[in-house]
């Protein structure tokens, strides 16, 4: 799905607080009824709020929706993206939002830049209305409403995205630096490198193996196993600092604790990832390889502190599972809607910055890892 950023230009503070007023509507409503998005926007009713409507539907960020009981509306992706973009604008860790360069069954990237033109990338958790079966039971947290999962999914892969690469980073490990996380979305230092399947030689296969297998062990040993590691999740530096340090490793909403019961076939399938890979491509077979049992030991507790952080084990748990359930049916069935923006060279101004909601606080800011090479043709500034 695209990212619609051309309705940016001209919505107004009074269309930001109807998309504001249906988000928090749809916390307990599958629709929104009209009247209770009138209700919490705190507008005048009348030809305002009407008026907003329209052009937040016009704009699919908002969709109508006929219900057996009532009219009303649902926040779509769309609206969604916009509301976290708007966050990361008012946070001013996003200034303007340029290229995707990357599209996944369950994320989009884009690469978007800081008001001081740092390159960095945007990741946008999309999970499907694909997991509400597995999910709609807990009563906790969807109350059996099948409404918002979707964006209650999307929003717990990048938490715990973004949570996982907290704890790697501030431990030294070689991830991308964590900037910034709101709702389905985070941002991220841009990695100056390619993923490792574009690999089709290397002239020291043994030392980058080496240090593969390294990272796999040492991340057990601080209590997490990364579950996805494969050349698709590994980026080679364009100008690695030493033999030892040649990739930065990305992808991790589904890591998994040391502790979990599938701990060590999740390990095995990590390790074997990295050694056919090596065997297929780069023609090296390894003698050595590490194994879960003999050579885990436990020196840290990340998994831990993780949960710790506000990523509960019952969060872990419900998301593993949805996870994995909508992944084994193959559904990817995304809300249905478009987002025709056709915005490519557009410039944003917006006069709307006085609406703040942001109800994730995240600091992270620091010293952006500096980009030479950058594909990035700015096509939006968010703000003006
Ligand atoms: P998915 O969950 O869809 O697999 P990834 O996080 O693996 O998403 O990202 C998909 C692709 O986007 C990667 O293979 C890589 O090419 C690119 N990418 C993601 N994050 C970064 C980053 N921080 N820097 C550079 N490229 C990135
Ligand atoms: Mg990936």
């Amino acid at each position: 799905m695209k990212l619609n950023t051309a309705a940016m230009r001209y919505l107004t503070s009074e269309d930001f607080r109807v998309l504001t007023a249906t988000e928090m509507g749809s916390k307990n409503h599958e629709v929104v009824p009209t009247t209770l998005i009138t209700q919490i926007s705190g507008l005048r009713g009348g030809s305002g709020v009407g008026n907003s409507i329209s052009e937040l539907a016009k704009a699919n960020l908002i969709a109508r929706v006929k219900n057996a009981s009532y009219d009303g509306y649902r926040l779509t992706y769309g609206g969604y993206d916009y509301l976290a973009i708007k966050a990361f604008s008012n946070r001013k860790t996003i200034y303007s939002v340029g290229n995707q360069i990357g599209v996944g069954k369950e994320s989009d990237i884009y690469v978007v830049a800081d008001e001081r033109s740092r390159k960095r990338v945007l990741k946008i958790h999309r999970l499907g209305r694909i997991s509400f079966r597995s999910v709609k039971n807990n009563r906790d947290y969807l109350r059996n409403r099948q409404s918002a999962s979707w964006m209650y999914l999307s929003r717990l892969a990048a938490q715990k995205e973004y949570a996982f690469m907290k704890a790697l980073y501030d431990n030294g490990f070689p991830v991308p630096e964590p900037i910034d996380q709101s709702r389905h979305c985070i941002v991220m230092s841009l990695i100056p490198g390619f993923p490792m399947r574009q690999l089709s030689s290397h002239e020291d296969p043994s030392t980058l193996y080496s240090s593969l297998m390294a990272f796999i062990v040492r991340l057990a040993n601080h209590g997490l196993i990364h579950c996805d590691f494969n050349e698709f999740n590994i980026m080679i530096l364009d100008k690695p600092p030493s033999d030892d340090a040649q990739f930065v490793v990305i992808d991790f909403p589904q890591c998994v604790s040391i502790d979990h019961v599938d701990a060590e076939r999740f390990f095995k399938r990590d390790v074997d990832c990295i050694r056919r890979f090596f065997e297929r491509k780069l023609g090296y077979v390894a003698e050595e390889y590490p194994n879960f049992k003999r050579d885990v030991s436990r020196v840290g507790k990340l998994d831990i502190d993780v949960q710790a952080s506000g990523f509960s084990k019952k969060m872990v748990k419900e998301f593993e599972k949805a996870l994995s359930e909508s992944r084994e049916k193959g559904e990817d069935e995304y809300p249905a809607e478009s987002a025709s923006d056709g915005s490519d060279t557009d410039e944003v101004s917006e006069g709307h910055e006085d609406e703040e909601e942001d109800e994730e606080e995240n600091e992270g800011e620091g010293d952006s890892s500096s980009v030479e090479e950058s594909d990035a043709k700015e096509v939006l500034e968010i703000s003006s």
